[in-house]
């Protein structure tokens, strides 16, 4: 019985040495994304209106309902209440919803909801 244990901890101890460990593979670098124009697009936050505005910009001004839209950068998080006690909630950009730390409520961010939605009305409009 011990010889049997301290052979299989040997052979361990024989693989870890005899190569990388599982799971150690070289990752593929990303593909760079093509990046046409110096212009980036966000949605607005109160009529959903797909805003152009220069890359870097802080904030976009809707030109349909004047409401001034903050721009999230990728290496920004972005603050929302908690749609159950409203404690304020912080979350990585791009994020489709956050949860509580206090109440575990998921509170849905709805960026990816927006843009599918804002589909589905250019979708209604053309028609
Ligand atoms: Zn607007
Ligand atoms: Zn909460």
């Amino acid at each position: 019985m011990e010889n049997r244990e301290k052979e299989s901890m040997e052979n361990q101890e024989e693989n870890e040495e005899a190569g990388p460990p599982p799971g150690w593979q070289p990752i593929p670098p990303p593909l760079p994304v093509p990046s046409p124009s110096e212009m980036a697009q966000m949605v607005c936050g109160s009529c959903r209106r797909l805003l152009a505005y220069p890359r870097g910009a802080r904030h976009v001004k809707c030109s349909c309902c004047q409401t001034v839209n903050f721009v999230l950068e990728a290496h920004q998080v972005g603050q929302v209440k908690c749609a159950s006690c409203a404690v304020l909630l912080m979350y990585p950009y791009g994020a489709p919803s956050v949860r509580c730390s206090s109440c575990c409520f998921v509170t849905e961010i709805g960026v990816c909801g927006l843009s599918l939605f804002l589909c589905m009305c250019d979708l209604a409009n053309q028609i």
